[in-house]
C-alpha cells in the first residue's frame, strides 16, 4: 500500500478505556478521542486513524445482542472507507462478543481485531498500549494490496487468535486468553510473524460483504453435574420461548445414561428445540458415539458441537436461529465450519 492505510477504532468500553484517578485511585472513563494524547506512539505508526465510541461505554458484563448489532453495523457501514478495523470491549465477554461478530460478519474480506486490557490504559504497568498497537499493526497489514488477515481476530498478549476459537481464562493475568483447539495466527516478538496458512479465507473472492443481524436470543447453556436433579433439566426444555440449548456435556460429549435424562432431551428435541453437545473441557472435542455415554445422545438427534468453544456454540445457536432454518439444515450448518470456528 503506497497511502497510509485507514484505520477504524471502535470502542466499546471496558477497562482499556479508562484512567485511574490518582487522588482517590478510582477507574474513570476517559474521552476516547483523545487517545494519541494518552498513547503519543500512535503516531508514529503508518496509519491513519479514527475512532469511534460508544455514547455511554459499557463493562463488558452489560454486553447484548443489541450493542452486537450496533458494532457490526459500525463496521458494515464504514466497510469501503476503512482498510480494517479494531474493536475495543472489556475482556470479561470479549470471545462471546467476537464470536457473534464473526457470524454477523459473512464474506469478510478485511481485518477486525478485537482487543482490551487487564489494566487501564492510564495505569503505569499497562498492557493496554501493546494490545492495542499491535492490533492496529495487524489490522493494517497488507500483502499484495490484501489484508493479510480476512477474519475476526483476537488480540491479547502477544498472540492473535482466531477469535471464535477463544475463552477467557484468567482475570488476573496479562495473558487473559486460550485457543485451546487451534493454534495463534499470528505472534508477536522482535517481529510480527502471521501463520499464513491458518488464516481464514472465505470461499468467493468478490462477494460482498453481508450483515447478518437478525440475532435469537432464546438460547440457554445447561451445563452437567454429576447429582443434577429432573427438576432442573425440566425447568430448561420449559423455558418460555426457548428454541435452543447447550448442553455443556462430560469429556468427549458424555452424558448420563439414565432414562428420565435422555427422555426429556428426546422430547424437547421433538419440540422443536435445538441441543448441541459441547464439552465442558477447554480443549478437545465432543465425539458422538465414542462411549456409550453418548450414543443415545447421537440416537436422538442432537447436535455434534464437536470442538466448538461454548461461547462461539451460543453466538452460532443465536445467528443460526435467527435464519429461519428447517431442522436437517440447522443441525448441517451447526455442524460444520461456517467461519473456521469448528474443525
Ligand atoms: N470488567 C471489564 C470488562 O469486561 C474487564 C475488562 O475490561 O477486561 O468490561
Amino acid at each position: 500500500m503506497s497511502k497510509k492505510p485507514k484505520i477504524l477504532i471502535v470502542y466499546t468500553g471496558g477497562t482499556i478505556g479508562m484512567v485511574k484517578d490518582y487522588k482517590t485511585g478510582a477507574l474513570k472513563a476517559f474521552d476516547f478521542s483523545q487517545i494519541s494524547s494518552k498513547i503519543p506512539e500512535l503516531e508514529q505508526l503508518h496509519c491513519e486513524i479514527t475512532t469511534i465510541s460508544f455514547d455511554e461505554p459499557i463493562d463488558s458484563s452489560n454486553m447484548n445482542v443489541n450493542y452486537y448489532i450496533n458494532i457490526a453495523e459500525i463496521i458494515a457501514n464504514n466497510y469501503k472507507k476503512f482498510d480494517g478495523f479494531v474493536v475495543l470491549t472489556g475482556s470479561d465477554t470479549m470471545s462471546y462478543t467476537s464470536s457473534a461478530i464473526s457470524f454477523m460478519l459473512e464474506n469478510l474480506q478485511k481485518s477486525v481485531i478485537f482487543t482490551g486490557s487487564q489494566l487501564p490504559i492510564g495505569d503505569l504497568r499497562t498492557d493496554a498500549k501493546e494490545n492495542l498497537i499491535t492490533s492496529i499493526q495487524v489490522a493494517s497489514t497488507y500483502k499484495n494490496g490484501k489484508p493479510v488477515v480476512q477474519e475476526v481476530g483476537l488480540y491479547f498478549e502477544y498472540k492473535l487468535y482466531r477469535a471464535n476459537r477463544t475463552t477467557k481464562i484468567n482475570a488476573e493475568q496479562f495473558e487473559a486468553f486460550a485457543s485451546m483447539n487451534y493454534p495463534p495466527l499470528a505472534e508477536s516478538g522482535v517481529h510480527l510473524n502471521f501463520n499464513n496458512r491458518l488464516l481464514l479465507r472465505s470461499s468467493g473472492k468478490d462477494k460482498k460483504l453481508i450483515l447478518r443481524k437478525t440475532l435469537d436470543n432464546n438460547v440457554a447453556i445447561l451445563k452437567l453435574f454429576p447429582g443434577i436433579t429432573t427438576s432442573v433439566v425440566e425447568a430448561f426444555i420449559n423455558i418460555p420461548n426457548i428454541k435452543g440449548i447447550i448442553l455443556e456435556t462430560y469429556g468427549s460429549g458424555n452424558a448420563p445414561t439414565e432414562k428420565w435424562f435422555i427422555d426429556l432431551l428426546e422430547k424437547a428435541i421433538v419440540k422443536g428445540i435445538h441441543i448441541a453437545n459441547v464439552t465442558q473441557c477447554v480443549g478437545g472435542s465432543v465425539i458422538l458415539g465414542h462411549y456409550e455415554t453418548s450414543s443415545n445422545l447421537k440416537r436422538i438427534g442432537i447436535i455434534d458441537g464437536k470442538d466448538i468453544t461454548t461461547e462461539t456454540a451460543v453466538a452460532k445457536m443465536m445467528y443460526l436461529l435467527g435464519e429461519k432454518l428447517s431442522e436437517e439444515e440447522f443441525k448441517h450448518y451447526f455442524e460444520i465450519s461456517l467461519r473456521g470456528e469448528i474443525n
